[in-house]
């Protein structure tokens, strides 16, 4: 799907940790046939690699070296993210590796290097990206944006329920995760460099109680709606 003009259409899905961001994108960008990008797959690649080789991911200069020498790929239809030719699809999702994600993020020059590249992969093709700085900074004229949100304890009890399909949890895993999530959030909120903001034009959708369904597709309405109306407009 294009609009008139013949340009890519770009969804941009922002919001905090377990929020249903991931879940949401993929269910878009099956049902439009347009591509799933996970930006947060690409901070966590670097982060990955940076812990193998005892890099330390507040280190700025190195990190944006990293990030600039990462090769990156999303398996096209797949969910397996590469890094280096390396399936790294479950290595990412190391709690180490989220922490040292959003500590990595907070850095500029990496976060350039990895904007780029997001920028590149909708230059050819329509896409639903997810991240925290799509619809403000990475794509500030996507055609739909929305900001997706959960309450605390639901965000938490998802990214335990997520986590257990992988690894048997301790009893106080909860509570651990809880800690993180926040840390994170905290950290991803009030840094500096492009920081979790709801775009002024964003359609803020709270999934609090909804079903992976029901979030999909009453965004799906939204998105039917903004780009018909874009259509008649131009
Ligand atoms: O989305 P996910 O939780 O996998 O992202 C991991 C971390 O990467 C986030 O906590 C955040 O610090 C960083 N990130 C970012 N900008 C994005 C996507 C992720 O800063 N667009």
């Amino acid at each position: 799907m294009s609009h008139s003009t013949g340009r890519r259409i770009v969804i941009a899905i922002d919001g905090p940790a377990g929020a249903g961001k991931s879940t949401l994108a993929r269910r878009l960008a099956a049902r439009l046939g347009f591509t799933y990008i996970d930006s947060g797959a690409m901070y966590r690649a670097v982060a990955l690699w940076a812990l193998r080789r005892n890099i330390d991911p507040s280190d700025r200069y190195r990190m944006q070296q990293l990030a600039r020498a990462a090769s990156i790929r999303f398996e096209p239809g797949s969910s397996r993210v590469w890094l280096n030719g390396e399936d790294v699809t479950e290595a990412i999702r190391d709690p180490d590796v989220s922490a040292a994600a959003s500590v990595a993020a907070t850095g500029a020059g990496l976060r350039q290097a990895l904007v780029e590249q997001q920028r590149a992969m909708a230059v050819s093709a329509s896409v639903v990206m997810e991240g925290r700085d799509i619809g403000s900074v990475v794509f500030p004229d996507a055609d739909v944006k929305v900001f997706l949100d959960a309450g605390q304890e639901e965000r938490v009890r998802r990214r335990v329920a997520e986590l257990g399909q992988r690894q048997a949890l301790p009893p106080e895993a909860e509570k651990a995760v809880a800690v993180q999530i926040k840390e994170r959030d905290t950290r991803d909120r009030t840094r500096s460099e492009a920081p979790l903001v709801q775009a002024p034009d964003a359609i803020y959708v709270d999934s609090s109680g909804l079903s992976a369904e029901q979030v999909e597709e009453s965004v799906l309405r939204i998105v039917r709606q903004r780009l018909s109306n874009g259509r008649e407009h131009s």
